[in-house]
């Protein structure tokens, strides 16, 4: 069992992929109605070394002589990886291993505005900085941010970023239809996308339980939409899961119901997706849901996509 290591999982964007998880659930700096991993309990912009750099790097070692290299090694989670004061040396540190790995950073991109973030972060292979809004007012909706955070300096942090990051810096667009997709919100995106220049642009939408059980997920005719009017190039709409499933079978961990409770304690899960991102078949994953239900390790919860399991 591994405390600060999850996975790995199919990750849409990055294959297999083995999570590092440096924050405590759930501290962040932003509350996101749409987050996966329930509501922020704990909304900061302190940064500090929120679990033990040396544990951290202990499990990763422990990882990488027990099992098959994964295809990335991923810093997300169940809060934001940047409110970790180590995380530059964490990722030196998988540098230093010259794996065949390549490291990635999911970050909400709010702490980009200091240049010793942005410094930590750039041994990174992959950023992907999320981005749901370029108005104020939109970015309180749908982010719910700590007080002290404007976003005009969050999208001049990422901006400054990614003129010094020799990695690939992917934004990420989480669409709320209703909440961030109105023409004004989409014209000021357009302008944030112009000024920082990604390499990608991602849309998103919601998979899982957010916070608030009032959103919905956008269609594909909706984020379609939004790239028709946006006209810009390297814009997609991420893919499922599914496409990255069977190509590296030996990055699979065996130890399944620790893996269960590992994945399920970051985000929600049906039934399907522990199978796909186990590789483990439904009927094996039942039995071991079924025993630890009966043990109240985890618990059900009811969304338009099915039966979502968590860890109570
Ligand atoms: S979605 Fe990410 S940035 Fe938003 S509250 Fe959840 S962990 Fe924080």
């Amino acid at each position: 069992m591994y405390n600060y290591l999850f996975g790995p999982v199919p990750s849409r964007r990055l294959g297999i992929s083995l999570g590092v998880d440096l924050i405590p659930r759930k501290t962040c700096t932003l509350n996101c109605i749409y987050c996966e991993c329930g509501k922020t309990t704990k909304l900061t912009i302190q940064r500090k070394e929120w679990v033990p750099i040396n544990d951290v790097i202990d499990e990763l070692k422990r990882y990488l002589k027990e099992n098959p290299c994964p295809e990335y090694i991923t810093f997300s989670g169940s809060g934001e990886p940047t409110l970790h004061t180590g995380i530059g040396i964490i990722l030196d540190f998988l540098k230093k291993q010259h794996g065949t790995f390549k490291t990635a950073v999911l970050t909400n991109g709010t702490l980009l505005y200091l240049p010793q973030v942005r410094e930590e972060l750039l041994s990174a292979d992959v950023v992907i900085p999320s981005l749901d809004a370029a108005i104020q007012e939109t970015f309180k909706k749908i982010n719910m941010p700590h007080p002290s955070l404007n976003i005009q300096t969050i999208i001049n942090g990422i901006t400054e970023f990614k003129k010094i990051f020799k990695g690939k810096l992917i934004l990420e667009i989480f669409i709320i239809p209703g909440v961030n997709d109105n023409n004004n919100d989409l014209d000021e995106l357009k302008q944030a996308i112009l000024t920082i220049h990604p390499d990608e642009v991602q849309l998103n939408t919601l998979d899982r339980p957010g916070v608030l059980s009032s959103i919905r997920a956008a269609t594909m005719d909706e984020l379609e939409y939004i790239m028709q009017y946006w006209q810009l190039p390297n814009v997609s709409i991420i893919s499922s899961p599914s496409s990255h499933v069977d190509k590296v079978h030996a990055a699979y961990r065996y130890d399944i119901e620790s893996a269960i409770l590992e994945t399920i304690a970051r985000r929600p899960c049906t039934v399907d997706d522990i199978a796909q991102i186990l590789n483990v078949r439904i009927i094996e994953i039942n039995k071991y849901l079924g025993e630890l239900e009966a043990q109240s390790k985890i618990k059900r919860v009811m969304q338009n996509r099915g039966i979502f399991y968590k860890k109570v």
